[in-house]
């Protein structure tokens, strides 16, 4: 596939490969090994002569290389290394990348900040967290000692934007490498690698699978880079299993035509409840009065389908609001075609510090819902109906 083809088009094509029957499309390889006709055959593939498949944990099956295809091209990326989970791909990162120093910028994923806060500094990684957008203490982190830069654009649950251009300039300058995690707007709305990341990575248990039914994660950047992360992966045995790559590669395929009805629905709720009397505030950089809007319009091709909200009363209030859905769904997770709602210090941000929840800019009064593919109608109905019938 060349990169001037459309995304549209290269999620259904991309790492398509014949078979000897000429399937349309290629089948599961459910198998943990390949056999061999002779010697020569299978050191051709053991010492890298041949790109054959060899052994599962390696990455090396054709349900697990077509789809690393699709992602790279997905991403215009070199390559792509699929993983278990999206936490795989996250703390393989880290391991391969961060011994030097790891510097977060700006709000992460719970689980990547318990990795980074807590697991992390056990083997002697030094990790820093600064501010989103405050440049100055990037680079005085930077120059205290850091081998990669870590961020999350829009991130969770504030939908804050980060200028990923400027990040990885800064980054670049002291030589250290730049991930950016791309999970909330997928390849569709955000190329971070065009804008000068080193590494994407994704949850593919969120938008990539798309229908909450898979768990997976990936990395994409430059082969060199990632063939150095390959050897992590397959040590610790982290590659996707074969079965999931099959059932992601198949969610690809819709992959653009969600994203664009996602950031659709989202739009039009965000500018629902931004006037709605029983809302405070509205967090959606899609929404032209939002600070984030620029840069956003900047950086991204489209806004995500997630968005948060306060509510006029506070934590009881949020809580009454979700307890009242009948068709918006509360659970963890994002992505889906089904909305979710979630309020996040019961969830993402439980337990953690007032103080931090404060300079976070999350209250008791926040509910974060992924907005999901069902009728624009009869999510902002049900919305509408949660929010009047509270008290
Ligand atoms: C869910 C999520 C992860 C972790 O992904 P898993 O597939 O659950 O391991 C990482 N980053 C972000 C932004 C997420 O939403």
């Amino acid at each position: 596939m060349s990169d001037n083809k459309d995304l549209a088009t290269l999620a259904i094509h991309a790492g398509d490969h014949a078979d000897a029957f000429g399937a349309a499309v290629a089948p599961l390889y459910d198998t943990t090994t390949f056999s061999f006709a002779n010697t020569e055959d299978l050191l051709d593939v053991v010492e890298g002569r041949h790109h054959g498949p060899l052994y599962t944990r390696y990455g090396m099956n054709p349900s697990i290389t077509s789809l690393e295809k699709r992602l790279a091209e997905l991403d215009a990326a070199e390559a792509a290394l699929a993983y278990a989970s999206g936490m795989a791909a996250i703390s393989s990162l880290c391991l391969a990348y961060g011994r030097g120093g790891i510097i977060c910028v700006g709000h992460i994923y719970g689980g990547t900040n318990t990795f980074l806060q807590d697991l992390a500094p056990t083997l002697g990684i030094k990790t820093q967290f600064v501010d989103a957008n405050d440049h100055n203490q990037l680079e005085k982190a930077l120059k205290k000692g850091a081998s990669l830069v870590f961020l999350e654009t829009p991130s969770n649950p504030t939908l804050q934007v980060i200028d990923i251009a400027r990040v990885a300039s800064i980054t670049h300058y002291y030589q250290a490498k730049l991930a950016v995690d791309n999970t909330f707007a997928t390849p569709v709305n955000q190329q971070p690698l065009a804008l000068g990341a080193d590494f994407s990575i994704q949850s593919a248990t969120k938008y990539l699978g798309g229908h909450s039914d898979l768990t997976a994660g990936v990395v994409s950047g430059k082969a060199k880079a990632l063939s150095m992360l390959n050897a992590w992966r397959k040590s610790l045995g982290q590659t996707i299993a074969a079965e999931t790559a099959h059932k992601l590669k198949r969610s690809l395929v819709t992959l653009p035509l969600r994203v664009g009805k996602h950031n659709q629905n989202a739009l039009t709720i965000a500018e629902f409840l931004q006037q709605h009397p029983k809302v405070e505030k509205v967090y959606y950089p899609g929404l032209k009065t939002s600070p984030d809007h620029p840069l956003a319009s900047q950086q991204m091709q489209g806004f995500g389908g997630m968005l948060s909200f306060d509510v006029k009363g506070g934590d009881a209030a949020a809580r009454q609001v979700i307890d009242n859905f009948k068709l918006i769904k509360l659970a963890p997770s994002l992505g889906g075609a089904e909305t979710l709602a979630t309020q996040p210090i019961t969830t993402s941000h439980y337990g953690l510090p007032e103080a931090l929840l404060n300079s976070a800019g999350i209250s008791g009064a926040m509910i974060r819902l992924s907005v999901g593919l069902e009728s624009e109608t009869d999510i902002t109905e049900d919305l509408d109906q949660a929010l009047l019938s509270k008290i």
